[in-house]
């Protein structure tokens, strides 16, 4: 079938790029799921307009972050590190938001046409290949996530994943404001540790995990964080799993071009991702709203490339000062001899890598990291 442009994926991106897409144009959207966003394989949380803008000093498009009441399940206002022998308290406020609702509504409210449940089996010679049918779209709109198939069938993804667990918890006992993290490699393998409070006793509680950090198993790993971890029991000693999911998120730059012929990638099937923290909701957001308007002014004989001009202008910088943290923190983990200088970090220091900023600190460590 030949249309306008086949939206692959209804992830973040996926939705965000529906919603901006011109109603003019036959726009069909695609995912593998009936209930889009569900199960939830993510945190779920987004930092907060105010906190965005520190983040990403230039900002697209600020009202993207003012995040609507109905999506919001809690709000957070600080974060707690641990990381091992140190403990943080930043300031720093998320929403904590109901994922699955917000793509439901998003790409319902667009009013483009939905195909759910329709797997995509590849992409061959401009043909999107699903199990209901081919499409042939003039534009292929790619946010079909980390595992992206249509990059797989491109030849461009090479990027470094890592691996997460997740359990949704009630009875969890702790403070509903703060945002939990655990630094450690018997904690986290090569990533860290959270405890995100939806509310009402509500927790996703889950583990990053990268295999060439440890021999265990993820689900070990999260079961050790659950049941044993001396930081994190006192708030999980009555908590009960509610529901598990697994999933993979990427860890690495992104794509030096998102656009190939006449297909742009968007979200984590470009590794358009914070990376030393695993944030890709707000990045996906952005990415999707300005996949959608470049398509829109394509149709109006506009040029696709500019879609690569954009992202870079908004996220390179913090995407790339992001990856640099993620290789220093590697580092750091990946030596006995000087994983402990995590601990002569500041309060100030952790700010600063919680706004993508690199430290002075760090920066005069890059030398010896290197050795
Ligand atoms: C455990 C975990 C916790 C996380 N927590 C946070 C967090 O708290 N905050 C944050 O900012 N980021 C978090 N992230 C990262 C964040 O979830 C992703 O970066 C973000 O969701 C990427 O959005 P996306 O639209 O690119 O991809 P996705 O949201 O993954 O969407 C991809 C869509 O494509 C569909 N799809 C995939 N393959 C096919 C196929 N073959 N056929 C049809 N449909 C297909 C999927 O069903 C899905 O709906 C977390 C990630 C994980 C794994």
């Amino acid at each position: 079938m030949i249309v306008d442009v086949v939206v692959a994926g209804i992830g973040i991106a996926g939705a965000f790029a529906l919603r901006k897409l011109s109603k003019e144009l036959e726009v069909v959207g695609i995912d593998k799921r009936e209930k889009l966003g569900f199960p939830v394989k993510c945190g779920e949380i987004i930092p907060t307009r105010k906190e965005m803008e520190s983040l990403i000093p230039n900002l697209y498009d600020p009202s993207l972050f003012d995040i609507p009441k109905r999506f919001e399940s809690n709000r957070t206002k600080r974060v707690y590190f641990h990381t091992g022998k140190k403990e943080y308290w930043i300031d720093f406020e998320f929403h904590v938001v109901r994922r699955d609702e917000m793509i439901q509504r998003i790409a319902l409210e667009s009013g483009h046409r939905l195909e759910l449940g329709t797997v995509i089996r590849g992409f061959k010679d401009g043909k999107l290949i699903t199990d209901k049918g081919d499409y042939e779209p003039k534009v292929l709109i790619s946010s079909d996530g980390a595992n992206s198939r249509i990059a797989k069938d491109l030849g461009l993804w090479s990027y470094e994943i890592s691996s997460a667990k997740q359990y949704l918890m009630k009875n969890v006992e702790c403070d509903e404001k703060t945002v939990y993290m655990f630094l450690g490699k018997e904690i986290a393998p090569g990533a860290y540790a959270w405890i995100i409070p939806k509310g009402n006793g509500y927790a996703n509680v889950g583990v990053g995990f990268r295999k060439e950090f440890s021999n265990e198993s993820v689900h070990r790993v999260l079961e050790r964080f659950v049941k044993e971890c001396p930081y994190s029991s006192q708030y999980l000693k009555r908590a009960e799993i509610v529901s598990k999911v697994g999933a993979v998120v990427p860890i690495d730059r992104p794509f030096g071009k998102a656009v190939h012929g006449n297909v742009i990638f968007a979200g984590d099937s470009a590794s358009m991702i914070i990376s030393h923290t695993g944030g890709g909701i707000p990045i996906s957001m952005i990415a999707g709203d300005l996949a959608g308007e470049v398509v829109n002014k394509f149709f109006e004989g506009g040029s696709l490339e500019e879609y690569d001009l954009l992202w870079k202008k908004y996220l390179l910088r913090p995407l790339t000062t992001s990856y640099r943290i993620k290789k220093a923190w590697d580092l750091l983990a990946k030596s006995e001899r000087i994983s402990g200088l995590i601990n002569i970090a500041s309060k100030k220091d952790l700010e600063k890598i919680f706004h993508c900023q690199i430290p002075l600190k760090l920066k005069l460590l890059y030398p010896l990291l290197r050795l």
